[in-house]
């Protein structure tokens, strides 16, 4: 089994968008729409403040609320890697998961299913990296299993302070963010 996560170092990220362009041509993601973005947030008290980047997706919750709704199961977790996806030919683009979802991380693909980041499980199931981390010219972004303690991501969120977004949504996100 593996649990896979994203954990991204928001004090190395420079916000160029190259994670965006990458994910938008490696997925083939049509125009007007991103299963990736770039977000910034001002963070601590006068006057110290500094702005926080994040490249933001999909979190992959462990309770997905888009999972749950689902009324045909397209939405469902897969086995490998606890990753959430959509099986495209199952989906009836009712919306319900774009609406459960407290990271609006989802659209209406052009073709009338729900579309969103899958981790790159193309890549990720043969070992291979997501196309985001892959191109990131800072290396903040990792990748990996938290269900092996010796992981890059397992070492990094227990050496380093991190949160999650929207974690009083009690989804159980997968992408963390150091700080
Ligand atoms: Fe930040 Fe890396 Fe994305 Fe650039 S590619 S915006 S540095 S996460
Ligand atoms: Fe579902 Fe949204 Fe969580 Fe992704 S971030 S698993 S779309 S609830
Ligand atoms: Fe896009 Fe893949 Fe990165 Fe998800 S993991 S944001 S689908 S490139």
């Amino acid at each position: 089994m593996a649990r896979f996560a994203m954990v991204i170092d928001t004090r190395r990220c420079v916000g160029c968008m190259d994670c965006v362009v990458a994910c938008k041509t490696e997925n083939s993601v049509p125009e007007g729409f991103n299963r990736d973005w770039i977000t910034t947030a001002v963070k601590g008290k006068m006057p110290d403040l500094h702005m926080e980047i994040r490249t933001e997706r999909c979190n992959h919750c462990s309770n997905p609320p888009c999972v749950h709704c689902c009324p045909t199961g397209a939405s469902h977790v897969h086995d490998i890697g606890g990753v959430v996806l959509v099986t495209h030919n199952e989906c009836i683009g009712c919306k319900a998961c774009v609406a459960s979802c407290p990271y609006d991380a989802r659209f209406i693909h052009p073709d009338g299913y729900a579309d969103k980041c899958t981790f790159c499980i193309h890549r990720t199931e043969k070992g291979e990296l997501p196309a985001c981390v892959s191109v990131c010219p800072t290396h903040c972004m990792h990748f990996g299993d938290l269900d092996n303690p010796e992981s890059e991501v397992s070492k990094l969120l227990n050496s380093r302070n991190y949160h999650v977004n929207h974690p009083a949504a009690g989804t159980e996100p997968h992408v963390y963010y150091l700080t």
